[in-house]
């Protein structure tokens, strides 16, 4: 094993460089579904979710949001910033999918009046449990001021990138961020794909992320590439 791996992760795996401050991420062809019950090798998505995720956070950075991204090295690594990345996985969602329609009961698809936000605690052995904000406060995960500031960057990237997508025939109906502190600040870490966010074709509303995965509804390469092509054409 390379012995530079600090981390391997379902999707990317991460190095460290030379310089102390900064990382080297590798986006993997590993997709995972369920808490990494069901794994497969995709040969090309790794490339995809890179080549996306720069496009995303290229254009939030161009909007005033700072994120951890350096440089691109390859078509599938990427320099980044080390932060001390707060375990949270960030969620919000425009519309009733997945966790929250099968939680509530609800019909998938239904527009929410306003956006909803939910914390989930990043922890493999827990299976990433809910978590609401005292329990994030009791166990020192993150302060009120970090708690406020996350939620607001949130919606101002979910403001951001519901025109970003629906120019591309997109609707963006929920997705998850993570965020990391650096410099008593606190930025834009992680990636932003299919992998982790639901969009809609606005015509069919049929699925283009990894739900085609997850319920086995087509092929991931090929509408990762859809996706990829329809922002391109932006
Ligand atoms: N999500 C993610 N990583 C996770 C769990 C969820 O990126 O570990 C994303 C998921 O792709 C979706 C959103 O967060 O865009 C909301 O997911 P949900 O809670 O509905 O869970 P799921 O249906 O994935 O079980």
């Amino acid at each position: 094993m390379d012995n530079n791996l600090i981390y391997s992760g379902k999707a990317k795996d991460l190095f460290k460089t030379e310089n102390e401050n900064e990382l080297l991420v590798v986006y993997k062809d590993q997709a995972t579904a369920f808490n990494g019950k069901r794994k497969e090798i995709i040969p090309g998505k790794g490339v995809l979710n890179c080549r996306i995720s720069t496009l995303v956070f290229d254009y939030l950075i161009d909007n005033g949001i700072e994120t951890h991204v350096i440089q691109n090295i390859s078509d599938h690594e990427q320099l980044i910033k080390k932060t001390e990345v707060i375990p949270l996985e960030v969620v919000l969602r425009n519309r009733v999918s997945g966790s929250f329609a099968k939680k509530f009961d609800l019909i998938d698809g239904e527009t929410l009046e306003e956006p909803v936000i939910e914390f989930y605690f990043k922890s493999d052995k827990l299976g990433d449990p809910f978590i609401n904000d005292s329990q994030v406060l009791s166990l020192h995960i993150a302060t009120q001021s970090e708690i406020d500031f996350v939620k607001q960057q949130t919606l101002k990237i979910n403001k951001l990138l519901i025109p970003f997508f629906s120019k591309a025939n997109l609707d963006l109906i929920d997705f998850k961020l993570e965020f990391g502190r650096i410099d008593d600040k606190i930025i834009l870490v992680d990636e932003f794909s299919p992998d982790n966010c639901r969009l809609w074709d606005q015509t069919s509303h049929n699925s283009l992320d990894k739900d085609i995965f997850r319920q086995q509804k087509g092929d991931l390469v090929d509408t990762y590439e859809k996706v990829l092509e329809r922002i391109i054409a932006e």
